[in-house]
């Protein structure tokens, strides 16, 4: 898990940002110890669209390697390969 980057959305500070559980989706939610602020972080990169999901699962098909999508989606090449990976077993989670 990715524990960087948190900023408070309402004071901009960086430091004493504090994992303050999560919400229903399962997304982070963070505490600012500067202000108080509760919020979410920005959201997580895996929020791509059916349009996506088709057109990445296509080059699969074609034979293209999870890295080569990754590159040519412009998402990262872990995420694009256990996804389509995912995909190949015809989990569509
Ligand atoms: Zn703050």
């Amino acid at each position: 898990m990715e524990e960087n980057n948190k900023e408070c959305p309402k004071c901009g500070a960086t430091e004493k940002q504090y994992r303050n559980g999560q919400n229903k989706s399962g997304t982070n939610k963070c505490l600012c110890g500067v202000c108080g602020r509760r919020y979410t972080p920005a959201p997580m990169k895996n929020a791509y669209t059916e349009e996506e999901r088709q057109q990445a699962l296509k080059l699969l098909v074609s034979g293209m390697s999870g890295r080569a999508i990754g590159l040519q989606m412009g998402m990262s090449k872990a995420n694009a390969y256990a996804w389509a990976k995912k995909k190949e077993r015809g989990v569509d989670k």
